[in-house]
């Protein structure tokens, strides 16, 4: 159903705003009033061929642009992403639900990793070695592929993008961003920064859509690079048909990110960061944390601690002052979390703080679900292995970090793994075994700023070549390497 008043969303390609040749239409709704904001289209194929056709005209200019000259238009839209922060943080919130200072960390995050892309002319370098054999030089160079694309989730709709974009265009790739149906309005505002560039027409292109428009992109012949964030059923399907196309695919999907904590950790500070990962976003980062195994004695002191901060927490619209967690991002989503939280009680666990069904006093029809501990959870249950993708954090017992390294190592997922303690040796021996691509010692959400891969394993993740810093001018660039031999004899005659 979608309301007849509400603007309906273009497409930027080649360098113009247009209307999809959508048969759908979507409404975007803010979770915490439930009210349309917008309605987006569901572009079909034949929009993803008009963007990728633009974008593979647009390639052959400017993959020859310098590369000091094509990361002039970064710098420029990092100034322009400076002076609109505000108004980006505060689309992220009305559309995604998180709090206002949390869409400013993701903006913060975003632009970050424009200014490091800003560092193209350093990052793209090849080697080379003078007399690899006599006489004979070898030089390795970093070459574009051509158009690439992301397909972002909604969890960060400012944010994930940029985890791949600046690095592809300053690398001399031209590009697609797909944003998440859920939460279009953010990229539309970035796009909107991006229109006052000047950059040539279908460097950058922005097209609305879902699964129609994802398919068209996995099978078209002109996209060479695909980057994806989120779900792992659908990573693992995009990475499997882009594969099966030829194209060079990265895919980060789900995750179920254990913390431990030992008894000499500090429980104050443990406690606070524990529950901003959790609850942080209500619960919907791929790095918040969902299970925490208590080792020792910290099972009691950290049980009643975290149980009483998570009951205190501030539930509200992200927009208002003082708010500490939104809502989830959908009805759906309440629902489904909701569902999950009765299965882990079904499952023998305890609803140590049950946050369903809450009233937030003005906003009744929000999708809202408090923060939630789950006591007594068996490491064996469903419960323990779920994706809830929502504010619910899971306690599990064990007697030594041993057997907690064990269990997290025993998961599908690897995405991220913590470990709060003040021991330097058990900090050591948890890096080094714990199998998880992003590692965090006292750290909640061990989320790797941009100079930095945003690692991730296992199921977390489908490919090689992860996004942000050297990984992503690796994933944009395909090596040539040349051997040149000149005869020493036409060296005299030159001069
Ligand atoms: P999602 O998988 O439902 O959607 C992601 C994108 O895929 C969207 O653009 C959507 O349009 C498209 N899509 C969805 N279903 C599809 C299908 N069947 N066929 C083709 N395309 C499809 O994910 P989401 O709900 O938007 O995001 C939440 C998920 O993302 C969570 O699992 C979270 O852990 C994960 N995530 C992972 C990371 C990471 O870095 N590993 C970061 C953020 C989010």
């Amino acid at each position: 159903m979608t309301s007849p008043t509400l603007p309906i969303l273009q497409n930027y390609i080649n360098g113009q705003w247009s209307y999809a040749a959508a048969t759908e239409l979507l409404d975007v709704i803010n979770p915490a009033t439930a009210e349309p904001l917008a309605k987006v289209p569901l572009s079909p194929a034949e929009t993803i061929d008009q963007a990728a056709q633009a974008a593979q005209t647009a390639f052959k200019s400017w993959r020859k642009t310098p590369a000091p000259q094509r990361v002039q238009y970064l710098f420029r839209l990092k100034n322009l992403m400076e002076v609109a922060f505000e108004d980006l943080a505060q689309t992220i919130t009305l559309e995604c639900g998180k709090t206002l200072d949390e869409a400013r960390g993701e903006m913060r995050r975003a632009i970050e990793n424009v200014e490091i892309a800003c560092g193209i002319p350093m990052m793209m370098q090849g080697t080379n070695l003078e007399d690899i054999a006599t006489g004979i030089d070898e030089l390795m160079i970093r070459q574009p592929l051509g158009v690439a694309a992301v397909i972002a989730p909604f969890n960060f709709p400012g944010m994930i993008p940029f985890w791949f974009m600046p690095y592809a265009i300053a690398c001399g790739n031209t590009y697609l961003v797909k944003p998440s149906e859920r939460v279009p309005l953010t990229m539309i505002k970035v796009f909107e920064l991006i229109d006052q560039l000047n950059l040539p027409p279908g460097v950058l292109n922005l097209v609305q859509g879902g699964r129609e428009a994802v398919d068209a992109i996995l099978d078209h012949p002109v996209i060479r690079a695909i980057s994806f964030v989120g779900s792992t059923p659908v990573a693992r399907y995009i990475y499997n048909r882009a594969a099966a196309n030829g194209k060079r695919v990265q895919c980060q999907g789900g995750a179920k990110n254990p913390v431990i904590i030992l008894p000499d950790a500090d429980l104050e500070m443990t406690t606070r960061i524990t529950a901003d990962s959790a609850f942080g976003c209500a619960g919907q980062r791929c790095l918040a944390a969902s299970i925490a195994i208590t080792v020792g004695e910290a099972r009691d002191t950290y049980t009643e601690s975290i149980a009483q901060t998570a009951a205190s927490r501030v539930v509200g619209y992200g927009l208002e002052p003082g708010v500490q967690m939104g809502p989830v991002i959908t009805k759906a989503s309440r629902q489904r979390i909701e569902a999950l939280i009765q299965a882990g009680v079904d499952q023998g666990a305890t609803a140590l703080v049950d946050g369903r069904s809450p009233q937030i006093p003005g906003y009744e029809q929000g999708h809202f679900v408090r923060p939630t501990i789950l006591q007594n959870v068996d490491p064996a249950s469903e419960i323990a292995k779920t994706e809830i993708f929502g504010p619910v954090l899971s306690l599990i017992h064990l007697d030594t970090i041993d057997q907690a390294i064990e269990l997290i190592n025993s998961g599908q997922y690897g995405n991220m793994a913590c470990l709060f303690t003040e021991s330097g040796a058990a900090a050591r021996q948890f890096r080094y075994e714990a199998e998880a691509g992003n590692i965090g010692i006292n750290i909640g959400v061990a989320a790797p700023m941009a100079f930095f891969p945003f690692s991730g394993w296992k199921e977390s993740f489908f490919g090689d070549l992860h996004g942000q810093g050297q990984h992503a001018v690796e994933f944009f660039t395909q090596t040539k390497v040349v051997v040149e031999r000149w005869s020493p004899k036409s060296w005299s005659r030159q001069f």
